[in-house]
């Protein structure tokens, strides 16, 4: 019988866990039995009762995970758990498939190590963003809770409120809060402002979020900068260079002057994030004001940005949340569960694993196999 095995994360305060009780079953369906570590779950809100309950076998110890599944689950292996992961790698052995986010473009090193000891890795940070994979997407899945905790982070530390409201003790007016990148966490984050009454502008370089913007009832920042070109053929934003992004900070100064809030995602895939805000545009802002760098963990949008900090600076609040889906592990754990098993689903049937290079799901995930690195990321 397959044997598929969910240690606990490692990383540190990391809370989320890979799988759920909830989707046992659907291994169960395809042939496959579950092997947890005990309390994997727990810091999510998932106790091992709970998986007992729903046909899971608990084990003591992470070593007997490792020595008992074909299929280890994990949210944050190798590159997003560069330490700690580490002492994973004796434990791993040939032919075993290992899955989760990887950070592959900055973990060669590691990731060689797991190819030569003859294990099957998939990155899911490398999932195609085709209809096909969007059920095993857990880029967006936990960008979707990034967007919405980034607005919550936002009301909290704001000395103003959001919503308009007209009351006997005088009018309030509503916030105004800017977005600057509507790719997944963006356009949640743009939802979760308008649900709480602010007034919500957004931008990004691709023209193709305008309509998305304008359908969540915020208005597009139009800086004429926008062009089809900014977009790779997997819709993805390209690195644009220095003088691009100096033209587009100069552009945006006045816009973030006018904001109590600025929540900034923009990303670049495999590079570091653009600095979109300068130490001279926040001076610009109000005091009292709160910027919230989604970007943080890719180097942040704002220069003054310090990863897993809250800096204060002319009076602004600039905020470097990292690990975001971690502090809200109950469903950012539900979402990735599900992703991840519907990803299982395409190479664990009727008791079997076949893993078919022909689907391009698997493939474009596919890190280490046969020894070697086998990703054309690292040609
Ligand atoms: P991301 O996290 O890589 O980047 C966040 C946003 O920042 C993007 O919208 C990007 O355009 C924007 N950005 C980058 N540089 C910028 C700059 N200088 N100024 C302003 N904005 C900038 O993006 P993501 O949310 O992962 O989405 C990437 C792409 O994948 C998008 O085209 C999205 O629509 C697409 N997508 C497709 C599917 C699917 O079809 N299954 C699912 C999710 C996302």
């Amino acid at each position: 019988m397959i044997k598929v095995g969910i240690p606990k994360e490692t990383y540190p305060g990391e809370k989320r866990v890979a799988l759920i009780p909830a989707n046992i079953p659907q291994f169960k369906k395809a042939g496959a039995e579950v092997i947890v570590q005990s309390g994997a779950g727990e810091e999510a809100g998932y106790p091992d009762s709970e998986y007992v309950k729903n046909g899971a076998e608990i084990v003591k110890t992470r070593e007997e995970v490792f020595a008992k599944a074909d299929v280890i689950l994990q949210v944050r292996a190798l590159g997003a758990n560069p330490e700690e992961g580490l002492k994973d790698i004796p434990l791993m052995r040939e032919r075993q498939i290992l899955i989760g986010f990887m950070e592959p473009f900055f973990a060669k090193n590691m990731i060689e190590e797991v190819a030569k000891k003859g294990v099957i890795s998939f990155a899911l940070e490398l999932l195609p963003r085709t209809s096909r994979a969007q059920s095993m997407d857990v880029l967006s899945s936990m960008a979707t809770i990034s967007g919405y905790k980034a607005v919550i982070l936002a009301a909290s530390y704001l000395p103003k409120m959001f919503p308009m409201l007209t009351t006997a003790a005088g009018t309030i007016l509503p916030a105004n809060i800017f977005v600057i990148g509507a790719g997944v966490a963006g356009l949640q984050a743009i939802a979760s402002a308008k649900r709480l009454g602010a007034v919500v502008r957004a931008y990004d370089i691709r023209p193709a979020t305008k309509q998305e913007v304008e359908s969540l009832g915020a208005k597009f920042v139009e800086l004429g900068l926008e062009s089809e070109e900014a977009q790779d053929q997997r819709g993805y934003a390209k690195d644009m260079g220095e003088e691009f992004y100096r033209r587009q900070r100069e552009m945006l100064t006045k816009v973030i002057a006018e904001s109590d809030v600025v929540i900034s995602t923009a990303a670049v895939l495999g590079k570091r994030a653009p600095i979109l805000i300068t130490e001279e545009m926040v001076k610009g802002m109000r005091p009292g004001s709160v910027i919230v760098d989604i970007a943080a963990e890719r180097g942040g949008n704002c220069e003054l940005t310090k990863p897993g900090e809250v800096v204060e600076k002319y009076g602004v609040t600039i905020i470097g949340p990292v690990n975001i889906p971690s502090s809200v592990p109950y469903h950012a754990s539900q979402m990735y569960s599900k992703n991840i098993t519907n990803f299982c689903m395409l190479f664990i049937k009727n008791g079997e694993i076949n893993i078919n290079l022909n689907d391009d799901i698997l493939s474009s995930t596919l890190l280490t196999k046969d020894g070697s690195l086998v990703n054309s990321i690292f040609n």
